[in-house]
């Protein structure tokens, strides 16, 4: 067998088509959704991901603005710059690159974004409201890859599925969605016994580990949907998955490419969901 590829890039283009037409109306109706992206990872790298924010922004009609610190500030200079944005009625979403450096705490400066403008889900008022089953803003990265399966007509309800990584941004939200779309959901991490045990049962498998090939094709259900949510940079710059992509396509049904498969849907749906905010907290006019 070999995996069908599935793709983002389509779903992403259409997702943004739909965000422009809402923030058209939006802009004609005197309100410009507008994302401020903070940057202070300290990290030359962070750069890309962020002009690839900027770029599907600007095709969804979306302003977007990056705030870059530098790395010798602290904690106060980031916590003062998300209280002046969090304020200003022209900003609709928040974004806080990651990862942040550890001087900063483990998400704290998170906690300083409204909940109303945080775009990424990441508040523990958004978390709690996801927990509920009512949430307003979803982390973006779990939400893309149930996006990306409805996309492909993947049934969730009733399904097994497997997830690699229980981190609060990915492996833990993405529990809830799946179990909120009923499906039965086993949550691994770096503890588990036995991993391929593990992922050997899933009929959908979401691996978020940022291991480079730690999912190889014995560890995988034959005719699984598999999606490789891992980035993972080697020092001479080749972008890797957490999958190893030859060995899996041979027994997956289905398999994201490392590039151009969650990560075009995550940033879509960041998108969208500035335009959401705006939609809800129109703010001031522009
Ligand atoms: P993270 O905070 O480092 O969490 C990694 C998780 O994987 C942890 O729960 C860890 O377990 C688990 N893990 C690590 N090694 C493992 C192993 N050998 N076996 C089983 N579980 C293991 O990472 P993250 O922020 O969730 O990101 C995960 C990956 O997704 C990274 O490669 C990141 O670059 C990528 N990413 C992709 C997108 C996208 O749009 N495609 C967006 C964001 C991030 P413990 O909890 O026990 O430590």
């Amino acid at each position: 067998m070999t995996a069908r590829s599935l793709t983002g890039s389509a779903l992403a283009a259409s997702l943004l088509e739909s965000a422009r037409t809402r923030a058209l109306d939006l802009k004609a109706e005197g309100t410009w959704p507008t994302l401020a992206i903070v940057d202070a990872t300290g990290d030359p790298a962070a750069e890309r991901y962020a002009r690839s924010k900027l770029r599907a922004a600007e095709r969804a009609g979306v302003r977007a603005r990056l705030h870059r610190l530098e790395a010798e500030e602290d904690e106060a200079a980031l916590a003062d710059l998300l209280a002046e944005l969090g304020a200003d009625p022209e900003i609709h979403g928040i974004l806080l690159e990651a990862p942040l450096p550890p001087r900063y705490g483990p998400l704290q400066p998170r906690r300083r974004v409204p909940p109303s403008k945080d775009v990424e889900g990441l508040h523990p008022e958004n978390l709690g409201r996801l927990m509920e089953g009512d949430p307003v803003f979803v982390p973006c990265t779990a939400a893309a890859c149930l996006e990306l399966l409805k996309a492909y007509d993947v049934p969730l309800a009733g399904a097994e599925v497997v997830i690699v990584g229980r981190s609060p941004v990915i492996g833990r939200p993405a529990a809830l969605l799946f179990s909120h779309a009923d499906a039965t959901v086993t949550l691994c991490h770096s503890r588990t016994r036995d991993l391929a045990e593990h992922t050997r049962r899933g009929e959908i498998l979401v691996v978020a580990a940022g291991r480079a090939g730690l999912i190889t094709r014995e560890m995988v259900r034959p005719g699984a949907v598999v999606l490789d949510v891992g980035v993972n940079v080697t020092p001479s710059g080749e972008v890797l998955g957490d999958v190893d992509p030859r060995g899996v396509a041979e027994v997956a049904s289905a398999l994201t490419p490392t590039r151009g498969g969650i990560g075009p849907v995550t940033t879509a749906l960041l998108i969208r969901a500035t335009v959401q905010a705006a939609c809800r907290n129109p703010g001031r006019s522009t």
